[in-house]
């Protein structure tokens, strides 16, 4: 790997007041969890994602989408961050990164001590009740749920889903708004182990560009996005990343 695009981003984010970053599953994988997205992943070779992991799916066979769905959480569970997390949250620390915007579920980018973190596709903390939205936390039906057993509502009795966001829910308006805003305001913006073709997400970097921002993509393949960026770096994240910060110290 040349230094020179690498160097390239440092100076770019040096120069920047507002630097922002877009995180999706290409982050998590060295930690060992699958891009569950993806139909490359092999998730879903058997399995039909609209039928277990959709909304709909959800009302009308909770009890599979506990089946696909636990052995996945708990894989996340047992995660630690890698590499790339550490490098994000030292970013953080040293004032190099304002805001931080994940597609992903597992809560590793907080775990390695980011602060300023915004889910678009929700999280494992907490389930609400689908109903009402009474909230709780996800610990308290977990067992159940490790059982295969669907939970519901002590308020209400209605279906208790946690909160990750599945296909065909629209995603949570505050986080969308933020991640929106930050895009359009943010004078670079990082787009890291994402391939960009989940919409609204695929739509940030795009945002940031037309408002005059500069767009640094890191993937190890290339994405859609890559024409409008400023720099790409198509390599393992969790070796660039690293190299990155150290770049930015010196
Ligand atoms: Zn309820």
């Amino acid at each position: 790997m040349t230094n020179f695009p690498i160097q390239q981003a440092a100076d770019m984010i040096r120069a920047a007041s507002y630097v922002m970053v877009l995180t999706g599953a290409g982050v998590s994988t060295p930690s060992g969890i699958p891009d569950f997205r993806s139909p490359s992943s092999g998730i879903w070779n058997k399995l039909d994602p609209i039928t277990v992991a959709s909304i709909w799916g959800y009302h009308d066979n909770p009890q599979a989408f506990y089946r696909w769905f636990m052995p996945l959480a708990r894989q996340i569970r047992q995660a630690r961050p890698n590499p790339a997390h550490v490098a994000l949250a030292e970013m953080e620390l040293v004032a190099r990164l304002n805001l931080l915007v994940t597609q992903n579920i597992d809560g590793l980018h907080q775990i390695a001590g980011s602060r300023h973190v915004v889910e678009l596709h929700g999280h494992l903390r907490t389930a609400s009740c689908l109903a009402c939205g009474h909230q709780i936390e996800l610990d308290e039906i977990w067992p159940q749920a490790d059982r295969g057993q669907v939970a519901h509502c002590q308020t209400c009795g209605g279906l208790m889903k946690p909160d990750v966001i599945l296909f065909g829910e629209p995603l949570p308006y505050d986080a969308l708004r933020a991640a929106q805003e930050a895009a359009l305001f943010c004078d670079v913006l990082i787009s890291i182990g994402t391939s960009l073709e989940v919409e609204p997400a695929s739509d940030l970097p795009h945002l940031a560009r037309r408002s005059g921002s500069r767009v640094i993509i890191v993937n190890r393949q290339p994405t859609i996005a890559d024409k409008i960026a400023d720099v790409t770096i198509h390599d393992d994240v969790a070796t660039v990343l690293p190299a990155l910060v150290q770049a930015l110290r010196r």
